[in-house]
């Protein structure tokens, strides 16, 4: 993709002057501010009408600018080497004297912190003297935007600014995995944890229990189109959209798939755009049809289970 560095120049304008701008990752759309501003983060949570106790991921260019504000251990330097910049997120001890606004964290000692890979992302993070805080650029408990149609769509003028990147490669939100003790997963992501657990050598536990909730990317509801999905559906009627890993042979306008074959990766990246299509033409409900539950169907199955409980 070719990179509008006057696009960039405009975004860290607005930034300098702590504004929000979004902004592309491969995951989806970041809704971008300042992590050292605390009137930049009051900007994000008041837009994404986000509530205050679900802190933000700071991204940061490298493990370099990361320093001053975070102490690692070995475990992350093994994932960081392999993984980053990529789709995983980690929660780190926050270091006394960083200046990542309290607001970023809910006063929690601990930062999530990513390091995105999107090359226009990575370019304005390098014109930055500051790391930004960005949660995924869709209201709360909405489906994540994964272009920058998907954010206008949402938030109309209320965003500054959103800088195109073109269409999220991978279309999920990043794994999130809390690495300061014994590595524990928060939320399944873009990145596969047989991969994580391949290079740390060692089986990793999920933390799932919701009524002991560390990361609302846990919350039951969340991701949700605005309409009820029904799971695991093997006979729909035309009223509703009916949603498939694979094209099917049949082809109803009410038949919609993720991808050709039922590659996951693909289906994965179609997701979000998917339901947000769907929604679009006023269906009333969604059926959707199996979906392997391996890799990164996994992740898919975790997304459409918390936006079916609408
Ligand atoms: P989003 O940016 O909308 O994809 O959501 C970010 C996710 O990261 C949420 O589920 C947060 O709760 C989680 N998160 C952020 N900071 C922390 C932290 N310090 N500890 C645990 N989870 C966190
Ligand atoms: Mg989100």
């Amino acid at each position: 993709m070719k990179i509008n560095l006057g696009n960039i120049k405009k975004a860290q304008k607005l930034l300098n002057k702590s504004e929000c701008v979004a902004i592309p990752t491969e995951t989806v759309y970041g809704l971008a501010g300042n992590a050292y501003s605390d009137k930049a983060c009051k900007i994000i949570y008041k837009i994404k009408k986000r509530p205050k106790n679900n802190p933000l991921i700071v991204h940061y260019l490298n493990n370099q600018t990361l320093k001053k504000d975070c102490s690692f251990n070995n475990d992350f330097l093994k994932l960081y080497r392999v993984f980053c910049p990529g789709p995983i997120t980690f929660i780190l001890d926050l270091k006394k004297n960083s200046k990542i606004s309290k607001i970023v964290t809910n006063k929690k000692n601990t930062l999530a912190v990513r390091f995105p890979k999107h090359p226009v992302t990575r370019n304005l993070l390098k014109k930055l003297d500051f790391p930004l805080a960005a949660p995924s650029a869709n209201p709360s408990s909405k489906v994540s935007a994964v272009s920058s149609n998907d954010v206008k769509d949402d938030f109309g003028k209320k965003v500054k600014y959103v800088l195109d990147g073109g269409k999220s490669s991978i279309g999920l939100e990043s794994t999130i995995i809390d690495i300061r003790n014994k590595p524990k997963i928060l939320r399944l992501g873009g990145l596969e944890i047989s991969a994580i657990e391949k290079i740390l050598k060692k089986k990793i536990t999920i933390s799932n229990n919701p009524s002991k909730v560390s990361s609302p990317g846990q919350l039951k509801i969340h991701y949700s189109p605005g309409i009820p999905i029904r799971l695991n559906v093997k006979k729909t009627n035309k009223k509703e959209a009916y949603l498939s890993i694979k094209k099917m042979k049949q082809n109803k306008p009410n038949f919609y798939f993720l991808s050709k074959n039922g590659d996951l990766k693909e289906a994965a990246k179609n997701l979000y755009s998917t339901l947000r299509k769907i929604r679009k033409k006023k269906y009333k409900s969604i059926a959707v049809s199996k979906i392997p539950n391996k890799g990164l169907g996994k992740t898919i199955n975790d997304r459409l289970k918390r936006a079916s409980k609408f």
